[in-house]
């Protein structure tokens, strides 16, 4: 995988799965980043971001963004353009298996 390189992604703990829903789901699967001019995106959300970047992984430190909001959150933060790229490889398939065959 593209983003198995990454040790921000290896530090993340064994029930991230898990937490990662919690946290989709109380934010209600909208984004909740916050322009500079006070509007809050509210976009679908498939991506959890840790508000302060570490190992604080408790849903105080969590909050659901758009893919679009987390990649370039996650550039301004590594100072790196490859973060946007990095998005899009790395989202799950969102066809269903059993849909790809037979049509
Ligand atoms: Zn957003």
């Amino acid at each position: 995988m593209v983003w198995s390189s990454s040790t921000r992604r290896a530090r993340l703990p064994k029930d991230w799965a898990r937490t990662r829903r919690r946290v989709l789901r109380r934010d209600k699967h909208a984004c909740t980043n916050e322009f500079s001019d006070g509007r809050v995106c509210g976009a679908p959300a498939n991506q959890v971001d840790h508000i302060t970047p570490g190992d604080d992984h408790s849903m105080a430190n969590l909050r659901a963004l758009c893919a679009w909001c987390h990649a370039r959150k996650s550039a301004t933060e590594g100072g790196r353009a490859s973060a946007l790229t990095r998005v899009s490889t790395a989202r799950p398939r969102e066809t269903h298996p059993a849909l790809e065959d037979g049509q």
